[in-house]
């Protein structure tokens, strides 16, 4: 499962900033994850239940913000906003485009105990 697979690398962040800065857990974590990312929230929530157990996240509390996918059209130039990777442009109706957000996957900020 591709979110079981963040929730492990997000814990792993989490983990070497709690070594690294001699801290006991993580208070509060901030995610920003793109809406074109990939990532099924409901699987995303079990995952972090199931992951963060008998971690330095377990009892954090989560912040999650989700980035608004956004493209430029490659044949008018027009920004708009893409909430799947294949909307076409309002403008002119291509489907060639470039994503400028809505990609990310990124631990924001960590407040540590
Ligand atoms: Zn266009």
């Amino acid at each position: 499962m591709h979110e079981l697979s963040i929730v492990l690398s997000i814990v792993d962040i989490a983990e070497q900033q709690v070594a690294l800065n001699d801290a006991q857990s993580v208070e509060e974590i901030e995610l920003e994850i793109g809406q074109l990312a990939g990532v099924e929230w409901d699987a995303l929530d079990f995952a972090w239940e199931a992951a963060t157990k008998h971690t330095v996240l377990e009892k954090s509390s989560r912040k999650l913000t989700i980035i608004d996918g956004k493209a430029r059209c490659l044949e008018c130039g027009q920004g708009f906003s893409a909430p799947t990777l294949f909307t076409e442009c309002p403008s002119c109706g291509s489907f060639f485009s470039d994503l400028l957000s809505g990609k990310e996957l990124r631990v924001k900020s960590l407040t540590l105990i």
